[in-house]
C-alpha cells in the first residue's frame, strides 16, 4: 500500500518539482511556494499551520500508536541566473533553484500525501516542516522559535539534501558532526586619512589591514590543533578611492568555519586579539562585528544506524567527513535527535554540476527514493531506539 502510493505519486511529484523549479523564490520570499503547498494540502484534506513568515507545517495523525516524527524540507532558491537550458528552466530572471530545494519541497509534499492516503496504518504523528531561507537569512531558527518542534514534542527529526553524485536510489550519511559552524566577521580599521605623498602625517588603514590579514592566517596554522580543522577566509577587503589619497577606513569581511564549540570560541578570541592588537600597534582603531551563524549539525549515532538499517545497508554510504558548508537543519537537531542524509541524484555517464552551479541539474528520478526514504523512516519507527 505505501509502496503503491509512492509509485502512484512519483509522476505528480516530479511535476511539482518542475513547477517549483520554474518559479523559484529566494529566502523569506517563498510565498507562492507556500501557497502551492497549501493548495495541495487542502485538496488532500491534510491539516496544516502557516507561520507568519513563509513557512508551513503539515501534520498527519496516524491511527496507530507511535512516536512524533519530524521531517523537514527547505524551499528557497538562490539569486543567480540559470544556464541549464532545460524546458522547465527558471522563468524568474536571476533566481534559480540551484541547490535542489525544489526537489526537497516536492519530496516532502508527496510524502505528506502518501502518509495521508495510508493514515490508518501510520504510526504516531508526523510533522512535516516546510521552511524558508536555508541559504540565508535563515529559516530554520525562526521555525524553531515559532515552536514547531513542540506541542506535540518531536521525538526524532530527519531531513535530506540532494547532491548530484551517486546514482538515484542511493544515499549518504555521516555520524556525529555533519557540517561546520558557519560564522562571519566584519572588521573595520580606522586610521587617519591624508595625502599619499605624506604618509608620516597619516595612519594608513590599508597598510594596517594587510598586517591584520597576515596575522589572521596564523590562526589555523598556529592556534588550531593539528587534529582539528578550521577555516578563516578573508572574502573581501575594501578601502580607498585613488592612488594618492590615504583613506581613513578599511573594511574586511571574513568567513569562519569550525567543527567544535571549543574551536569556534578559539577562532573568535584569536581573530579579535590579532585584529585589535595589530591595529593598536600601528596607531589605528579596530571595530569587530562578530556574527555566529548556523551551528554545526550533529547526527545522532543511533538515528544514523536506524537510517542505514531502514534504507538498506547496500544503498547507504556512510561517509567520514562532514560537509565544509553549513545547514540550518542543525537547529532542528538541537531540539531532537535525528539525522540529515544525502539523497543521491547524479546523472550516470553524464557531466554533473555541483550544487550552486548555474548548470546544476540533478536527476529528479531521485524524488521517489526521497519519498520512499521518508515513508520508511516513519513506518519502521519501532526499530528506532534513541
Ligand atoms: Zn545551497
Ligand atoms: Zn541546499
Amino acid at each position: 500500500m505505501f509502496n503503491e502510493s509512492v509509485g502512484n505519486i512519483e509522476e505528480q511529484a516530479i511535476m511539482w518539482r518542475r513547477h517549483f523549479h520554474q518559479y523559484p523564490e529566494v529566502g523569506m520570499k517563498e510565498y507562492k511556494t507556500v501557497e502551492f503547498i497549501e493548495k495541495v494540502l487542502i485538496e488532500n484534506n491534510i491539516s496544516y499551520k502557516k507561520m507568519d513568515f513563509p513557512g508551513i507545517v503539515a501534520t498527519i495523525k496516524g491511527e496507530k500508536e507511535g512516536k512524533i516524527i519530524g521531517l523537514r524540507a527547505d524551499m528557497d532558491a538562490l539569486p543567480m541566473k540559470e544556464e541549464t537550458n532545460l524546458e522547465y528552466s527558471s522563468k524568474i530572471d536571476g533566481v534559480m533553484h540551484s541547490c535542489g530545494h525544489d526537489i526537497h519541497t516536492a519530496t516532502l509534499l508527496a510524502t505528506a500525501v502518501v502518509l495521508k492516503e495510508n493514515e490508518k496504518d501510520v504510526m504516531g504523528t508526523v510533522k512535516l516542516f516546510f521552511q524558508p531561507a536555508e541559504e540565508g537569512p535563515g529559516g530554520g531558527l525562526p521555525m524553531i522559535e515559532a515552536g514547531v518542534m513542540e506541542d506535540p514534542k518531536v521525538d526524532a527529526v530527519f531531513g535530506l539534501h540532494v547532491f548530484p553524485i551517486g546514482r538515484p536510489g542511493t544515499y549518504s550519511v555521516k555520524k556525529g558532526v555533519a557540517s561546520s559552524n558557519s560564522d562571519s566577521a566584519k572588521i573595520t580599521i580606522t586610521g587617519k586619512g591624508g595625502h599619499g605623498a605624506s604618509p608620516e602625517k597619516a595612519v594608513d588603514p590599508v597598510f594596517v589591514s594587510m598586517y591584520v590579514g597576515l596575522g589572521l592566517q596564523s590562526i589555523v596554522s598556529r592556534n588550531v590543533s593539528a587534529m582539528d580543522s578550521a577555516v578563516v577566509s578573508i572574502g573581501s577587503i575594501n578601502s580607498g578611492t585613488a592612488a594618492n589619497i590615504i583613506p581613513d577606513k578599511a573594511e574586511m569581511k571574513l568567513s569562519i568555519r569550525s567543527f567544535s564549540e571549543e574551536t569556534r570560541k578559539l577562532l573568535n578570541k584569536r581573530i579579535t586579539e590579532i585584529s585589535e592588537g595589530v591595529s593598536a600597534s600601528m596607531g589605528a582603531k579596530c571595530n569587530i562585528e562578530y556574527k555566529y551563524g548556523y551551528p554545526m549539525m550533529y547526527n545522532n549515532h543511533k538515528a544514523v544506524d536506524y537510517l542505514i538499517e531502514t534504507l538498506g545497508k547496500e544503498k547507504v554510504m556512510e561517509v567520514d567527513k562532514p560537509l565544509s558548508g553549513s545547514e540550518d537543519f542543525s537547529y532542528f537537531l538541537q531540539k531532537a535527535p535525528g539525522a540529515f542524509f544525502g539523497l543521491n541524484a547524479g546523472r550516470v555517464g553524464e557531466e554533473n554540476f555541483y550544487n550552486h552551479h548555474p548548470k546544476f541539474n540533478p536527476d529528479d528520478s531521485a524524488i521517489k527514493h526521497g519519498i520512499q526514504a521518508f515513508v520508511d523512516i516513519v513506518m519502521n519507527q519501532e526499530k528506532l531506539k534513541l
